[in-house]
């Protein structure tokens, strides 16, 4: 835990902001273990295993770089993962494609739970703070990942960038989130992995203070900006969080329904 700053920052904040994939959750090694399950799948169905293993290694490169269809036109999320497949797998195994993406797919979400670690946090933290949640993606992926983590017991507000015309970190879906909990921008922290996305974004919408769950370190010392608190665990939150009894009488009002950026009637 970085506390060059010391924790001034954090003292009279009231609502705290997190980002979904890889902060709270492992997206990316949830991602892995279903592409280990695609690359067997395809061994013992006739492929090579080197070229099982390079066919899920790209697939894998592939998402990780397009997360969402870029094109003009914009099919849905189990059409361009598909199609992701086709690409990874090359034309002599392209045949393939359909039942890699349903076995990455069942496998993914089958897994796409919150740790018990990161589910108590949220619990503590939510007796103490207004909570909020706001996610980059398309509408219907991460919306079936906040089902799937049941994130509505967690969370004042819910927001999902595809929701919108832009996501993170543009400032739009930052001051809805402000509206939504009304609150002031300085009232708010926000916790993400994305340097520029949720750190970067966070800043732009002038949040009190921002925490950078730290994945890889490399070249963010040369940015113009940077995070105030560094964590490498989300769970380390609440060591670096004021003392939790002090903050016992601020969300004592919660006059706001839950709201969500899809689900809002
Ligand atoms: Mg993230």
């Amino acid at each position: 835990m970085d506390l060059k700053l010391g924790r001034e920052k954090l003292r009279d904040i009231s609502t705290i902001l997190f980002d979904l994939d890889n902060t709270l959750i492992d997206t990316r090694g949830i991602a892995l273990r279903a592409c280990k399950e695609v690359s067997r799948y395809l061994y013992e169905n006739g492929m090579r295993d080197i070229a099982a293993e390079m066919s899920t290694k790209k697939f894998f490169e592939h998402l990780c770089k397009m997360p969402e269809d870029p094109g003009p036109t914009q099919m849905d999320v189990d059409q361009w993962r598909t199609l992701l497949w086709v690409q990874a797998l090359g034309p002599k195994y392209q045949f393939f494609a359909r039942d890699a993406y349903d076995i990455f797919k069942a496998k993914t979400m089958s897994n796409f739970k919150l740790s018990r670690d990161v589910e108590s946090m949220l619990l503590d933290l939510k007796k103490h703070y207004k909570l909020g949640l706001i996610t980059n993606g398309s509408s219907e992926a991460q919306w079936a990942k906040v089902e799937s983590i049941d994130g509505k017991q967690y969370f004042d507000v819910i927001l999902v960038g595809g929701d919108y015309n832009q996501g993170k970190p543009h400032a739009t879906i930052f001051e809805k989130a402000f509206q939504v909990l009304d609150v002031s921008p300085k009232d708010c922290i926000m916790v993400g992995d994305n340097i520029w996305s949720d750190i970067y974004g966070g800043i732009q919408a002038g949040v009190m203070a921002t925490v950078w769950i730290v994945r890889n370190e490399d070249g963010y010392q040369d940015l113009d900006y940077q995070p105030d608190y560094k964590l490498r665990n989300v769970c380390e939150l609440l060591d670096l969080l004021p003392a939790q009894g002090r903050f016992s009488g601020l969300c004592a009002k919660r006059a706001f329904e839950f709201y969500s950026s899809v689900y809002s009637s």
